[in-house]
């Protein structure tokens, strides 16, 4: 290929780059995906060194990624995905066609699990609680590092993948359970979630292999309570 031939090759590449970019924008706005990925809203470093960059990485844009796609494939057949809140869907999955209901309870589950997990993990913030959170917490449990116990106990205690959770109840008093797979606090325990943490293996294998009691130890240095004392407030209203 000679220059000539080449500046013309590379005029017509941009000019149908070009009309790529802009067909595919139209087609953008016209077919915007139902659910996208959250930003973390920090770095994939910035909780080191008690979660690890690479784990923080291929969780958040391997694990959490893969819900959101197939969440989307899922809204193209299920509407009430695109028309309802999400923790409604939550506390009553029977709104889903039944040939949909597991794919949306693991995919929205797993959308509305993460996205909850990483805005508490958020470094910074209070690392106590305090207010009205504590007071809950002091009447409940009789302190934190009780309540934490309790929560550790709920986590090694679920056997395999699932979560274990600090929730607000129906009768608005705080208790601790577990849940397995992708389920939320709203599913079988019609609870909202105020403190959640992951016991997938995918959330700590990397850095602490089979020692989930290790990685719960790391993971409470992360716990942001300001953020906390907001999904209680949120929760008991
Ligand atoms: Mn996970």
């Amino acid at each position: 290929m000679n220059r000539r031939d080449a500046i013309k090759t590379i005029a017509a590449t941009s000019a149908a780059a070009m009309a790529l970019k802009s067909s595919s924008l139209a087609f953008a706005e016209e077919a915007a995906p139902a659910f996208t990925l959250p930003p973390l809203g920090y770095g994939y470093d910035a909780l080191e060194p008690h979660i690890d960059t690479a784990t923080m990485k291929v969780h958040h844009t391997g694990h959490h990624q893969a819900y959101v796609t197939a969440l989307n494939t899922l809204a193209g057949k299920v509407p009430e995905l695109k028309s309802k809140p999400i923790e409604e869907i939550l506390s009553d999955l029977t709104i889903i066609p039944e040939d949909s209901r597991t794919g949306v309870r693991n995919n929205l589950g797993g959308h509305f699990n993460h996205t909850f997990f990483w805005e508490l993990m958020t470094p910074g913030g209070a690392k106590e609680p305090a207010g009205d959170l504590k007071a809950a917490i002091d009447a409940a449990f009789g302190s934190k590092d009780k309540l934490i116990e309790d929560v550790n106990k709920a986590a090694t205690g679920r056997f395999g993948s699932g979560w274990a959770w600090l929730v607000v109840g129906k009768d608005k008093k705080l208790s601790v359970a577990a849940t397995p797979y992708q389920d939320t606090p709203h599913m079988e325990l019609a609870a909202k979630p105020v403190i959640g943490v992951d016991v997938w293996e995918h959330a700590y294998y990397l850095k602490h292999m089979n020692k989930r009691a290790d990685y719960l130890k790391a993971w409470w240095t992360t716990v942001n309570w300001d953020k906390a004392a907001e999904n209680f407030k949120k929760a008991s209203t």
